[in-house]
């Protein structure tokens, strides 16, 4: 009997435009994808939002690697029709490492949606709606090249912006892109974790700036100083490095460090845990929004699949395909006349993954047997 296979692709995409934040510059996005086939023929797809690096989550590209050969993959071992709820109780005994556990279980997902042609969406329990999104903007080299590429987003209808901040970037080009395009601008920051508490006074000022909120101002692990913050009741504060899993919701949520909470499925360990968050959240009065890594296709169709779940009332930075890649792995996305985007609805995340150009970006591969 043939054994499934898990096949794991490290592409490198060139973006459109360098992709600066607190944490460093990226030119040519590093990419993991994965496929899993089961011994019947059936496959599936999921990206990583692993850099090469562990600059911005714990996990990092080798590391991923490394936990799913080594970890994962052997508590697979004898599954022949897989499905995701077997493939998180077989990780259940294994601790952390959500990047890993989660490229699996939504390759697995995906695998099981298609042999039931069955959409993520419906799977997910979702509403087949139009999803507003916004973009997030990068840190440039001036405030005018800011201004202008805020102009150039707008214009191709994003409704929404997001600045990238950090210390000796912020009160001005925030401050800046309110002049230009005034008050009634849907506008927010992220810091990427780049404040320190002491800068608290500094970080009250934004309050002049009507921000829908102020993302991750401190360190993962500063729970209480976002809750602190959040006491202020100024700005509303949403944590987003701080969120590894579900507990990590519910412990932001009952301190009080979360006015608002961005999901990024990859970092939590995949759309099932993804779903509980926004259960939780939902349930507490929290707004949601939902995170955005610089996917390619298979990561911006899965994402838009979980925003059509209620609590995503914040609109997501899941940008059109344009925004970051002049070819993707997949069928491009593209802003309708509202500013949205629509969830694919075919089964599984619902895109067509394009094999050639999987290929023409390769730069890395393994094939792991499973079993
Ligand atoms: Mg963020």
């Amino acid at each position: 009997m043939p054994h499934a296979t898990f096949e794991v692709f490290r592409l490198a995409m060139p973006l459109v435009r360098p992709f600066r934040t607190s944490k460093g510059e990226e030119t040519v996005r590093d990419v993991l994808v994965a496929r899993w086939t089961d011994a019947d023929g059936s496959s599936g797809w999921a990206e990583s939002a692993a850099d090469a690096e562990p600059t911005y989550f714990p996990e990092y590209i080798d590391s991923v690697l490394l936990t799913v050969e080594r970890v994962l993959l052997p508590r697979l071992a004898g599954e022949r029709s897989l499905t995701v709820g077997r493939t998180r109780a077989a990780f259940a005994d294994a601790p952390g490492n959500p990047l890993a556990k989660g490229l699996v279980e939504t390759a697995v997902l995906d695998a099981q949606l298609r042999r039931a042609d069955m959409s993520l969406v419906d799977f997910l329990g979702g509403a087949r709606r139009p999803i507003t999104v916004g973009v997030s903007v990068g840190i440039p080299d001036s405030i005018d090249t800011l201004v202008s590429w805020v102009a150039g987003y707008l214009s191709d209808g994003y409704r929404r912006v997001k600045l990238k901040i950090a210390p000796g970037w912020d009160l001005a080009p925030v401050r800046a892109v309110r002049e230009a395009f005034g008050d009634d601008l849907p506008l927010q920051v992220d810091a990427n974790q780049a404040y320190s508490p002491a800068d608290v006074p500094l970080l009250r000022r934004l309050d002049d700036f009507g921000l829908l909120l102020l993302e991750q101002p401190f360190a993962r692990h500063e729970l209480l100083a976002h809750a602190s913050l959040a006491a202020g009741h100024g700005t509303p504060v949403c944590l987003d490095e701080s969120i590894l899993s579900l507990d990590d919701a519910m412990t932001a949520i009952r301190l009080g460090a979360a006015d608002v909470i961005n999901i990024k499925p990859s970092r939590v360990g995949g759309y099932l845990t993804s779903r509980q968050i926004h259960d939780v959240c939902l349930a507490n009065g929290v707004p949601v929004f939902c995170g955005g890594t610089l996917e390619t296709a298979i990561g911006r169709a899965a994402n838009l699949a979980l925003a059509t779940l209620p609590g995503f009332t914040l609109p997501g930075d899941i940008s059109a395909t344009s925004r970051y890649y002049a070819a993707d792995i997949g069928a491009s996305f593209e802003l309708d006349d509202d500013g949205c985007l629509i969830a694919p609805t075919g089964p599984g995340c619902g895109v067509e993954v394009d094999e050639a150009a999987i290929e023409a970006f390769a730069v890395d591969r393994h094939t792991f047997p499973v079993g």
